[in-house]
């Protein structure tokens, strides 16, 4: 009994460590590299600076190292120019995830190669083309800290001031104010609980600090409340300027904004598009614009009436 309870508490540490170090990209990787076949070059080459954002996925294939039968992603080809707005759409398991997951270089692919301005991501320093990108995960991480510590997180080294200017930019500034003690209020475990929607602009404002070239955003499945969306659609449309853009996308009110939209199927892209279009040619689109897109009750006129 012993043994289990040690084992246990080992297991919980180590999810502890990981949803601390999730904040800090760096961090995190820094805990897989430990154990990730994902190795750093000894001469990293350069990357343009200042930055451009183009993202390349050149004949990609790749398979989990733990699910070597199926080929997770093959044969992608699809670039993202800077600045442009890219919606990733597909049932679920088609590898959406896994383009999130290869651009931060937490696998490296088997086939082909995925580039950030050009550069290979295995030749480059991976702190560099790491600091490149801002992450919104669908499900953010909120630490056992205060609200000034939790958007510190998306870089350690932000003063209070640029923490303040980031939650105001990501929209989260009023609620935050609104706490028992403002930025000094104990979030998360055993502190303020937050909703679906204030996470999602703690992360936002993460990311803000962070300043990115390249903004990866897995939107919520799950719908919010409808102030909550209004305040993470305002935030999300108030950092995208400028910026690369992918976005898994869940809903019409992004895809209808993004400039291209990518269908994965099983692992392959089989179209790519604007809405109407892909209302048009694709099949597989317009069942999952049926189906899939939380708000697309709302707006099922518009759908249905294709
Ligand atoms: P969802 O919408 O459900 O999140 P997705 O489109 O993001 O799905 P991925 O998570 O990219 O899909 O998964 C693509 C394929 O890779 C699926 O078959 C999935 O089971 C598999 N897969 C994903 N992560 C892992 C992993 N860590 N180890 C092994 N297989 C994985």
């Amino acid at each position: 009994a012993a043994v289990v309870a040690g084992s246990t508490g080992a297991l919980s540490e180590v999810i502890g460590d990981l949803q601390r170090a999730a904040g800090a990209m760096e961090r995190l990787m820094d805990l897989l590299k430990a154990e990730s076949e994902v190795s750093v070059p000894a001469n990293p080459v350069a990357l343009p600076s200042p930055a451009k954002g183009l993202v390349s996925f050149e004949n990609v294939g790749f398979r989990y190292p733990a699910r070597p039968d199926v080929p997770s992603l093959s044969g992608m080809t699809a670039s993202v120019k800077p600045g442009e707005r890219v919606a990733i759409v597909g049932p679920s398991g088609a590898g959406k995830s896994t383009i999130f997951q290869l651009l931060l270089r937490f696998y490296d692919p088997q086939d082909g190669r995925v580039t950030i301005d050009g550069v290979d991501l295995r030749d480059a320093d991976p702190v560099a083309f790491r600091s490149l990108i801002g992450l919104v995960p669908q499900e953010p991480v909120i630490f056992s800290d205060n609200a000034l510590e939790n958007i510190r997180y998306g870089r350690p080294d932000a003063s209070d001031e640029e923490v303040r200017a980031a939650a105001e930019a990501a929209n989260a500034k009023g609620f935050i104010e609104a706490l028992p003690d403002g930025f000094a209020t104990h979030l998360g475990e055993k502190g303020v609980r937050l909703s679906g929607g204030q996470r999602q602009r703690i992360a936002i404002a993460r990311a803000i600090l962070r300043d990115p070239a390249i903004l990866l955003l897995d939107e919520a499945t799950s719908a919010l409340d409808a102030e909550s969306e209004r305040a993470v659609q305002k935030a999300l449309e108030a950092i995208m300027p400028g910026r690369t853009t992918l976005v898994i996308a869940h809903r019409l009110a992004t895809v209808l904004k993004a400039d291209r939209i990518l269908v994965l199927e099983e692992g392959r892209l089989v179209a790519e598009g604007r809405h109407a279009e892909l209302l048009e040619t694709s099949p597989l689109y317009r069942h999952l614009a049926d189906l899939q897109f939380a708000d697309s009750a709302a707006a099922g006129l518009a759908i249905s009436a294709e």
